[in-house]
């Protein structure tokens, strides 16, 4: 204990990483067109926060384990418009893809096939005794035939069915903006997979329907909590907090795959709630904590996800890396990081009154606000009628 300050023991954790991803996807005009997982590791590199052995080259899917969930004919779409460079029209329709939404661009099966084996891989670093972040996974609106909501193979389902393999009853926490309901259908007859996803109502907010308090599933096995426009730092902790409790009491699991975009942020161009890096964080450090462990190693593997800031989402997902492994990262930027974040082509939201601190601090101001009535009648109806905690 040098200076008096305890050593935190670092959690023994891998970070699934692809040369690949510093060539952006999706094109020019595209949402998810900006630095991401790339940016993250750098920022992580610049605060010297990784160790030898944590980081691990991502394998590619392999066919088999794509059809855990997806059909043989989407595989063989998208190896085709990677191969031609050409969308028929046909695939359209069928596939969802080469529209805006899911658009061509090179290594269109390769790149996600990459991203997915990433995170079967992550799964694969739980059963051998580490906690896993794959950040450039997290794609949870793909469905078996299509490509939906920018997500091309559906990662965190491929991920968490190598765990039911094992046997592991799983927990799915999904807290990026938006619905995962590419997962929650895909377990929708397993009971051996529970979801939770918390997220922008349906009314105001993509995919413009389910994940309504009562979507429970047919076999009760989806927790859902859609949360309103402009939901803060104190709200949204009051929420997660008091379903997160009746989880823990009521529901069985070996292990948690956590999704976590990042695009409840505030400064996210996309997303319309008020968290700051470090409430987010809170939660981060909230589920690593009450997890199951095995050999002092908690049962946890973290995804990637939306998030369309690209500053705000590798400060934050820093701060995840943090979290899982141990290590306090200092707020103030060290100047590699500084000149990193500077080098980034953004200024969408320049006049905005975060937009010095991106460059100053990993963390925010806190965003706060009262809970509200209609966040209190969501939270104290869903621990009611919810078959699971009843
Ligand atoms: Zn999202």
């Amino acid at each position: 204990m040098p200076n008096g300050k305890p050593e935190l023991i670092r959690t023994s954790a891998h970070f699934i990483f692809s040369e690949r991803y510093r060539n952006h996807s999706y094109g020019s005009q595209h949402p998810l067109s900006i630095p991401r997982v790339s940016l993250t590791y750098d920022l992580i590199q610049a605060y010297a926060g990784f160790q030898s052995g944590e980081v691990l080259d991502s394998k590619m899917a392999s066919d088999k384990e794509l059809l855990w969930f997806h059909t043989p004919e989407y595989i063989a779409a998208m190896k085709n418009v990677e191969a031609t460079g050409k969308v028929q029209a046909d695939y359209r329709e069928k596939h969802n893809v080469g529209n805006y939404e899911n658009p061509y661009f090179p290594g269109f099966f390769s790149t996600p096939a990459t991203a997915t084996g990433g995170s079967i891989q992550a799964a694969e670093s739980l059963l051998n005794g580490h906690v896993a972040f794959s950040p450039a996974g997290g794609m949870h609106h793909a469905m078996p035939d299509r490509a939906n909501g920018f997500c091309f193979f559906n990662d965190p389902v491929l991920a968490i069915t190598r765990l039911c393999h094992e046997g592991l009853k799983v927990l799915y926490v999904d807290i990026d903006a938006h619905h995962g309901d590419g997962v929650e259908f895909a377990f929708r007859e397993n009971p051996a997979v529970t979801t939770f996803s918390i997220h922008m109502g349906s009314d105001y907010a993509y995919p413009f329907k389910g994940g309504q308090l009562s979507d429970v599933g047919s076999l009760g096995n989806a927790i859902n909590l859609p949360l309103p426009k402009g939901t803060a730092d104190s709200e949204y902790n009051w929420a997660f907090e008091h379903v997160w409790e009746k989880i823990l009491s009521c529901v069985e699991f070996d292990a948690v795959v956590l999704q976590a975009g990042t695009d409840i942020l505030k400064p996210d161009p996309l997303g319309k709630f008020s968290i700051s890096t470090q409430q987010f964080l809170k939660i981060v450090q909230r589920i690593k904590n009450s997890v199951p462990k095995k050999n002092n190693v908690p049962q946890l593997v973290v995804l990637g996800g939306g998030g369309y800031h690209p500053l705000s989402l590798a400060r934050c997902w820093l701060g995840v890396w943090g979290v899982l492994t141990n290590q306090v990262f200092p707020a103030p930027l060290p100047d590699e990081a500084k000149n990193l974040l500077q080098a980034v082509d953004w200024d969408m939201d320049e006049d905005e009154p975060w937009f010095d601190n991106l460059f100053i601090s990993r963390l925010d101001q806190e965003y706060l606000s009262e809970v509200g009535e209609s966040v209190i009648d969501s939270v104290e109806s869903l621990i009611e009628h919810h078959p699971l905690f009843r």
